[in-house]
């Protein structure tokens, strides 16, 4: 039998795309002549994403449809479409149409010489605000300096894995997951391949500043423990710094006889020193929610329904 390729699409709120994600995803996966099946995951859209993706779901049988009961967020909807996906090999791609589909056939070239993690790395990104482009970078530079798995840096989750990588991504039941990381984490032979990403064809971006700060806080809090760190390092300097004053203190108070008037000094110290333990208490914070969210064990995501055609045959043979 022919191989397969599973197109996972996580969609929040892009009823402007879907329609042009989909053709252009279709005659990609039509001409490259392997089996193939599109896996649209709603991840809680409140507009009309999910209508348009059963109107496109009655028509062509590559499609299925995985309906979240909320907004579980982009990471996790990809791997609903992973645990679900049936095929050789899988690919990951937006819904925006910045990954443009066509690099698939690439993806799947690289996949046949043997590779069997392509990923797609940004040379170029298009129509993206300056903001948004410089936060990115500043992200994966310091992601990269602070974990000690190999994340390639500019690249986003629009990726081919090898139906062994998926398996060895679904048997990690992380909840704040990072998928990109993850996908370097569990090696495997690898490989990059370079691209422009363009800009989004309709509609805003579903990342808004806070999805991108929880994305890089954990990110950063599942790779690396060096955060925690920072606490010792930072209690040695103060410690050291502090020794120093004290023997400043003590030579006043014992060669001089100026009364000490040392308000501002100690008012600074305070205020320097709560910062700090501030700070290291929301870092250590971090963590522990990161436990608590394990500790609850809840399922990573909830599908309220499901399009599938193949479970539609199972249970019509049934009733019969
Ligand atoms: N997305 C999602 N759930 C979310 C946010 C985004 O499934 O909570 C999807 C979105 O529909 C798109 C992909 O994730 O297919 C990437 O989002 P977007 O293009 O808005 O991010 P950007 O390219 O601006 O980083
Ligand atoms: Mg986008």
């Amino acid at each position: 039998m022919r191989k397969m390729v599973s197109i996972i699409v996580p969609m929040f709120n892009e009823e402007e795309v879907i329609e042009e994600c989909y053709m252009r995803l279709k005659n990609v996966m039509n001409q490259s002549g392997y089996r193939y099946e599109l896996i649209f995951v709603n991840d809680g859209s409140k507009d009309k994403t999910l209508e348009k993706l059963d109107a496109i779901y009655r028509r062509d049988d590559h499609v299925r449809v995985l309906n979240f009961s909320r907004n579980f967020g982009h990471q996790i909807a990809i791997t609903a479409g992973m645990d679900s996906a049936k095929g050789d090999a899988i690919v990951v791609i937006d819904a925006d149409l910045q990954d443009p589909p066509e690099i698939i056939k690439q993806m799947i070239d690289k996949w046949e010489e043997g590779y069997e993690v392509v990923y797609a790395k940004r040379k170029e990104r298009k129509g993206e605000t300056f903001f948004k482009k410089a936060t990115a970078s500043i992200f994966y530079r310091t992601l990269r300096s602070l974990t000690s798995v190999d994340i390639p840096l500019d690249t986003g989750d629009f990726r081919l894995i090898d139906r062994k990588v998926c398996n060895a991504l679904s048997s990690i039941k992380e909840k704040n997951r990072f998928v990109r990381g993850l996908v370097s984490w569990v090696g495997f032979k690898q490989c990059a391949l370079e691209y422009e990403r363009e800009p989004r064809f309709a509609g805003e971006t579903k990342y808004p500043l806070k999805k991108m700060m929880k994305l890089s806080l954990d990110a950063i809090t599942s790779f690396s423990d060096k955060p925690l760190q920072l606490a010792i390092y930072l209690g040695f300097m103060t410690s050291g710094f502090s020794f120093i004053y004290l023997v400043y203190v003590l030579m006043i108070k014992l060669f001089t006889d100026s009364t000490i008037s040392g308000w501002a000094s100690i008012v600074s110290i305070n205020l320097f020193f709560f910062g700090v333990i501030l700070m290291i208490l929301g870092i250590i914070g971090q963590y522990i929610g990161r436990i608590y969210d394990e500790a609850r064990d809840r399922p990573l995501y909830i599908i309220e329904s499901e399009r599938n055609k193949r479970k539609e045959i199972k249970r019509d043979s049934l009733i019969m």
